[in-house]
This record gives structure tokens, C-alpha cells and sequence, in this order.
């Protein structure tokens, strides 16, 4: 009988990023591989201290939906922020 030898051979197919749900591949993660808004996508009224935008006349002076991390107002907008991808298995 021989014995075959199976070498440790981890079959990454694609890692899926916990923040912008997409797969990766875990070898070829870079700092900027990863776009997304740290902060959740709210409903409310704009923060007047830190106002990202001015009303316009014609604009509702109430909730508004935005990312609370930088004011954009559209739910695809593309990610704010750059990092590496973050896999489920990273602490
Ligand atoms: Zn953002
Ligand atoms: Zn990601």
C-alpha cells in the first residue's frame, strides 16, 4: 500500500469580505481593495453641526437618508473609505 502524500494544500477559492460582501482572493488583498462607508446608511436629519450639504429651497427640512459617515445621499454611492478586505475569519 502506498501512502499518498497530500501536502497541505489550502484551496482559497475566494474569501468573502464582511464589509462590502464581495469575494477575494485573500493573496491579493491590498489597502485599497476594500471600498466601503464605515458608518450605516441612516434616515434622519442631517446633523446641523456638521451639515454635509445646504438645503435647498425646495428640500424638505427634515430626515433626510444618508451615510452617516460622509453625506452621501445615495445608498450605491461607492465607498467613502479604502482598507483591506476583512474576511468572516479575521478577529
Ligand atoms: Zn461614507
Ligand atoms: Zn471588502
Amino acid at each position: 500500500m502506498e501512502k499518498v502524500t497530500n501536502g497541505e494544500v489550502k484551496r482559497v477559492v475566494g474569501v468573502v469580505c464582511r464589509r462590502c460582501k464581495e469575494t477575494y482572493d485573500p493573496s491579493s488583498n491590498a489597502p485599497s481593495a476594500c471600498r466601503f462607508h464605515p458608518s450605516f446608511f441612516v434616515c434622519r436629519r442631517h446633523d446641523d453641526q456638521k451639515r454635509y450639504y445646504e438645503l435647498g429651497p425646495n428640500d424638505p427640512p427634515y430626515a433626510a437618508k444618508f451615510y452617516d459617515c460622509c453625506g452621501a445621499e445615495d445608498p450605491s454611492a461607492s465607498g467613502c473609505t479604502t482598507s483591506f478586505h476583512l474576511s468572516y475569519d479575521d478577529a
